[in-house]
Formats: structure tokens, sequence, C-alpha cells
């Protein structure tokens, strides 16, 4: 699986190395660019020559520029899930995948319509996840996480673009990417499961948190918080 992957090998596959270095700075460590990078390079192996302080990368696809290392740094700092995001522009290179719990994500059909959506039903979703021992990934391995307000029930429209949103949620959930653990910005209690920055509506008739219908810009929104984390249509094509 793609946690498997070598480090080094997850960045030579998303950066190109550069040779003729360009007269910039490198946004992880804010030195130029023809400086070496700070940070250590790793062992190195006959299978794969290792990266350089001196190395500069360029992102395949948007085309900026940095220290390998420090980019090498930054991977090991975080899930190390065989993806990359560019600390410049934020575009995602592989699968990126979260912290979320084991749990369970149900679907549900309810005919009653939601205020600003009278022409079609309602998508019921209800998140479960039981507490647990926080893994390498949370903030405090080892230690217990709770959960508080499960299950939570969330609703979408039921027609065409409410439907679309529904399957990326479902990619969403698979690559961990719905809830995180750590610290409530409600509550302030930590080592708990708490939202991950993908908006969901959680009251259907009512609006008392601000979270629920009407809200016109809701499924444009949340569909460019998937984006975000790298979720768009492109996951849906076969
Ligand atoms: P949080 O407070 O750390 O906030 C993280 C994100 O979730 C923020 O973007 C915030 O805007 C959003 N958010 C906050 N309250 C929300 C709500 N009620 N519905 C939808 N989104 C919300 O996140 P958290 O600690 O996971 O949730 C906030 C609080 O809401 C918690 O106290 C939780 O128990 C409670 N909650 C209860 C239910 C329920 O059905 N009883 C459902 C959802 C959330
Ligand atoms: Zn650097
Ligand atoms: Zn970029």
């Amino acid at each position: 699986r793609a946690s498997a992957q070598k480090p080094e090998e997850v960045i030579q596959r998303y950066m190109e190395a550069v040779s003729a270095v360009p007269d910039e700075d490198c946004i992880i460590c804010m030195d130029q660019l023809s400086n070496p990078s700070g940070y250590e390079a790793g062992p190195s192996e006959e299978s794969s020559p290792s990266i350089g302080p001196s190395s500069v990368g360029k992102f395949v696809r948007c085309g900026h520029t940095l220290h390998m290392l420090c980019m090498l740094a930054m991977y090991n700092n975080g899930t190390k899930d065989g993806s990359l995001q560019c600390p410049s522009c934020k575009t995602i290179y592989g699968e990126k995948t979260g912290t979320q719990p084991k749990g369970k994500m149900e679907i549900y059909s309810i005919a009653q319509s939601l205020p600003g959506h009278p022409d079609c039903g309602t998508i019921q979703i209800i998140y479960s996840i039981p507490p647990g021992v926080q893994g390498p990934e949370h903030p405090n391995p080892g230690q217990l996480f709770t959960c508080r307000g499960f299950p939570r029930f969330c609703f979408l429209p039921d027609n065409d673009k409410g439907r679309k949103v529904l399957e990326l949620l479902k990619v969403a959930w698979m690559r961990r990417l719905i809830f995180t653990v750590g610290t409530s910005s409600t509550t302030g209690e930590p080592d708990t499961v708490v939202w991950n920055g993908i908006h969901h509506k959680t009251e259907m008739m009512s609006n008392l948190s601000g979270h629920g219908y009407p809200d016109p810009n809701y499924l444009d929104n949340v569909l460019s918080e998937l984006a975000s984390q790298g979720v768009t249509e492109d996951c849906l094509k076969p």
C-alpha cells in the first residue's frame, strides 16, 4: 500500500530535480534555493540515490520549486500516506488521506424537503464513531479519545448536486478525511473527534447552530472544501 512507499521515492515521483536553480527562496525554510537545505539527508542506498542538501525540485504539475530535502522533512512530519501537497499553492499529488478513527457512515432517504429545496426529498447521513485509543497518527498516541454528539446526523438535498456531494463525501470518508482527533473549537475539549474542514449540515428543519438550511451556497462551498482535500469529480470516474 501507499504508506509502505519510501519517503524519498514519494518526493521523486512528484518532483523533478532542476539543474538551473532559480533565484528564489524556498517556501519551507525561507532561505535561498541556491543555499543548501538545512535538513539532514537520509542514509543513501544503492536502489535510490538519496536526495542531497542542494537538490532543488520542481513539482510536476504546478511547477513550484523548493528544496527537495525541505519537502522530504515536511512529508516525514505528516501522515506519510504517499501523497504530497505543494506548500505554495496547495495542489495535491496522489491521494491525500486523514486520521479519522474507525466508524460507520450510513445513508438514508427522507421524503420531506429541506428549507430552500422544495422540489426534492432529503438524504440523511449518519456518522457513528465509538471512543477508542489514539494511534500513532493522532496528537497523543496511546491515550483515549472521546466522541461527543455521536451519532451525528447530516442532511443533503436529494437532487443531482446533492447526490454528487454525497458520492464525494463517501470518497472523503474512505480516505479518513471527514473527522480527525483534536481539540474541539466549540467546547475546548482535547483528544476528541472533531469535524475536519468539510462542512456538514447537522440541522434539517431548524438553523439554531448556523449549520442548517436554507443556505443557497452550501453545496458549492462543500464542493470546494472537498476539492481542497483532493476529492473532486475525477475521483468518481472509473
Ligand atoms: P469544532 O467545534 O472543533 O469545529 C470544527 C468545525 O465544525 C468548524 O468548522 C465548525 O464550524 C463546525 N461545526 C461546529 N459545530 C457544528 C455543528 N453543530 N454542526 C456542523 N458543523 C459544526 O467541531 P466539533 O467539536 O466536532 O463539533 C462542534 C460541537 O458540535 C461539538 O460540541 C459537538 O458535540 C456538537 N455537535 C453535535 C451534534 C449532535 O447531533 N448532537 C452534531 C454535530 C456537532
Ligand atoms: Zn528549503
Ligand atoms: Zn504549487
